[in-house]
C-alpha cells in the first residue's frame, strides 16, 4: 500500500530487533508508514549507543597530544584508547599501526601514497572506485586490471596468474573488497591473502562493506592492511581506519606535513627546516585530529563486537533470504550477482527491473513507499556495467540518474540493510516492488 506521508523529521530510538539487548539504533520512524532507510550500504545510521558515547564525551573534548592541560590529556587517553579498541576489533598483529583517517577512501589513497618506488599493483575491475583508482595517481606504480571472475575460485586463479606472469617484481599489491557494495558477496579474501603471500605479494582489504557485517581479523585472514570507514560501521561521518603493517607506513613521507606528524622542527645553518617524523601513526595524521570520530568508531566496535557477530549475521541473513525469496517472485527483476544468486552475501542486493529505468523505479519507492534505496552505479562502473552487459555505453556520474522514461536502464537499484532493519521494511520493500511492477513503469 503506498504510503502518502513520509514522515522524517521524528527520530525515535527503536530498540533493536531480535538482539534483544540494550543496542538501540535510531530509526527514522519505526511504523508502517514510517521511512524505511535501506540505503545502509552508503551510511548505516549511528548506533544509540555510540551517539550516547559521544554525548557523554562531547563536552570535554579538547586537542590530542598538546600539552598537560586537563582537557588535552583526557582527549589523548581517549584517543589513545580508541585507537587500542581498534586495534583489538580488528585482531591486529604485534607491530602493526592503526591510522586514523577520514574515510576508506581516504585509507586507500595513504596507502598509494606511501607504496615503495615502482611497487607493482594488482587490482579487479570489480572493486569499488575507492579500491580502483588510488593506484593510478602514483606515477611509478604499475596496475594490473583484472578482469571480473565469475566465481571465487577464479578470483584466485585470475590472481595468481597475473602474479606469475609479471613476476619477479621487488614490491607488489594486491587489493581486493570483502564485500562488494554492489552485489554483496563475500570475495574469497583469505584464498586471495594466501595467493599473494605466495607470489611475494602484500594484500589491503578493502572492508567498507564487511566489517560492518562480519568480523575482520587481521592476523586470522592475513591480509597485511585493512582499510573501513565509521559511516558505514554505525558510527558518524568524517572518520576512518587504516590498521596493519608499519613498515611502508613508516619508510614513507608523511601524508600530510604539518604539527603532530612532526617530532622535531629545527632551522639548519644553511637556513632551510630540518624535520624529525614520528614513526608511529601519528606520522601520517599530521593537524589536529577527529577525536570524535575516532572515538566514535570505537564505541561502534565496542558495540558491535558486544552485540555479537552471531547475531548480527544471523539477523540479515534472514533479511537477506526475505528478499532474495521475495524478488525470485517477480521474473521481472534480475538481481545482480558474479557469483550466482545463491551466492553468500551480506545484506546488499542490486537489481534491475524489466521495463524500468532504475532511477524512476527508486524515485518510485521513495515516493509512494517511503523507501530509501539507492540507484545508479554505486562508484563502481567497471562492475555494474559487467554485470549489465553494458560495457559499450557511456558512464554516467557517480550515481546519477541516467536515461529518459522508457530508454533502457543504464543503472541499477541497490537495496541493502543491516543492524536495526526491521522485518517490516523489508517486507515492504518486496510488496512495493510487486505493486510498481504490476502497475507498469
Ligand atoms: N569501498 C567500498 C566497498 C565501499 O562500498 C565504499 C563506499 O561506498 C568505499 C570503499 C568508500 O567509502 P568512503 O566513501 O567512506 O570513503
Amino acid at each position: 500500500m503506498p504510503v502518502s506521508a513520509v514522515a522524517t523529521d521524528s527520530a525515535v530510538c527503536a530498540p533493536l530487533p531480535v538482539l534483544g539487548r540494550d543496542v538501540l539504533v535510531p530509526l527514522v520512524t519505526g511504523g508502517e508508514v514510517g521511512y524505511a532507510a535501506l540505503d545502509i550500504a552508503a551510511s548505516a545510521p549511528a548506533l544509540q549507543r555510540v551517539w550516547d558515547d559521544v554525548a557523554a564525551y562531547a563536552p570535554y573534548y579538547g586537542s590530542v597530544h598538546r600539552g598537560a592541560g586537563y582537557l588535552s590529556q583526557l582527549s589523548t587517553d581517549l584517543f589513545e584508547n580508541s585507537r587500542a579498541e581498534v586495534a583489538r576489533f580488528l585482531g591486529v598483529r604485534e607491530g602493526d599501526q592503526v591510522v586514523f583517517t577520514r574515510s576508506t577512501t581516504d585509507s586507500l589513497n595513504l596507502l598509494a601514497a606511501v607504496l615503495p618506488a615502482d611497487t607493482r599493483v594488482f587490482v579487479f575491475e570489480t572493486e569499488h572506485h575507492a579500491s580502483l583508482l588510488p593506484w593510478e595517481q602514483r606515477a611509478d606504480a604499475e596496475v594490473t586490471y583484472l578482469d571480473a571472475p565469475r566465481t571465487p575460485e577464479q578470483a584466485v586463479d585470475t590472481l595468481e596468474r597475473a602474479l606469475a606472469e609479471r613476476e619477479p617484481y621487488r614490491h607488489a599489491l594486491v587489493c581486493v573488497t570483502g564485500a562488494s557494495n554492489v552485489t554483496g558477496e563475500l570475495w574469497p579474501v583469505r584464498e586471495l591473502a594466501a595467493a599473494a603471500h605466495a607470489h611475494g605479494a602484500r594484500i589491503v582489504l578493502d572492508a567498507a562493506q564487511l566489517a560492518p557485517h562480519h568480523p575482520v581479523d587481521i592476523a586470522q585472514l592475513d591480509v597485511d592492511w585493512v582499510a573501513f570507514s565509521g559511516h558505514k560501521l554505525y558510527a558518524p561521518f568524517g572518520a576512518g581506519v587504516l590498521a596493519g603493517r608499519a613498515d611502508w607506513l613508516q619508510q614513507a613521507e608523511p601524508y600530510l606535513a604539518g604539527g603532530g606528524a612532526s617530532r622535531t622542527v629545527a632551522r639548519r645553518a644553511d637556513g632551510g627546516v630540518d624535520v624529525e617524523w614520528h614513526t608511529t601513526a601519528a606520522r601520517h595524521e599530521a593537524g589536529s585530529p577527529n577525536v570524535i570520530g575516532a572515538y566514535a568508531i570505537a564505541a561502534a566496535c565496542k558495540a558491535l563486537t558486544e552485540a555479537g557477530f552471531e547475531n548480527l549475521v544471523a539477523r540479515e541473513q534472514h533479511l537477506v533470504e526475505r528478499v532474495r525469496a521475495g524478488l525470485a517472485e517477480v521474473p521481472e527483476v534480475r538481481v545482480l550477482s558474479l557469483f550466482g544468486d545463491d551466492a553468500p552475501r551480506v545484506g546488499v542486493l542490486s537489481f534491475v527491473v524489466r521495463g524500468w529505468n532504475s532511477s524512476h523505479f527508486a524515485a518510485a519507492l521513495s515516493a509512494e513507499y517511503g523507501i530509501g534505496v539507492r540507484d545508479g552505479l554505486f562508484c563502481a562502473h567497471p562492475l555494474v556495467r559487467t554485470l549489465l552487459g553494458a560495457e559499450s555505453q557511456a558512464p554516467g556520474e557517480c550515481g546519477a540518474p541516467e536515461g529518459a522514461p522508457g530508454e533502457k536502464s543504464l543503472n541499477a537499484i541497490r537495496v541493502s540493510f543491516g543492524a536495526g532493519t526491521p522485518d517490516e521494511h523489508v517486507d515492504r520493500f518486496v510488496r512495493a516492488v510487486k505493486e510498481l511492477v504490476a502497475d507498469g513503469a
